[in-house]
């Protein structure tokens, strides 16, 4: 009993924020927005220079530049990374 309760506990924890809590770190939170990444608003996306944020940030960003390297891009070479 107290076992389950415990790792349902924990999974709410780990949605409230900490990106980087589980798996190390590093891919599996947008860089933009610091939120997890997940299969829906949030969908994993790559752009061709291969720098990853999440489908949200990239689609309403108003200016088309990768946050990393700057280079340009437009909507339809966001590649989705389903999981
Ligand atoms: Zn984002
Ligand atoms: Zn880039």
């Amino acid at each position: 009993m107290q076992k389950i309760m415990e790792s349902s506990i924990k999974k709410i924890n780990g949605m409230v924020h900490d990106p980087l809590a589980e798996d190390g770190g590093q891919k599996s939170a947008c860089n933009l927005c610091m939120e997890k990444f997940d299969s829906e608003i949030r969908m994993e996306a790559t752009l061709k220079c291969g720098h990853v944020a999440c489908i949200k940030c990239l689609t309403e960003m108003s200016e088309k530049i990768c946050h990393i390297c700057r280079k340009e891009f437009k909507n339809e070479e966001i590649i989705k990374l389903y999981y």
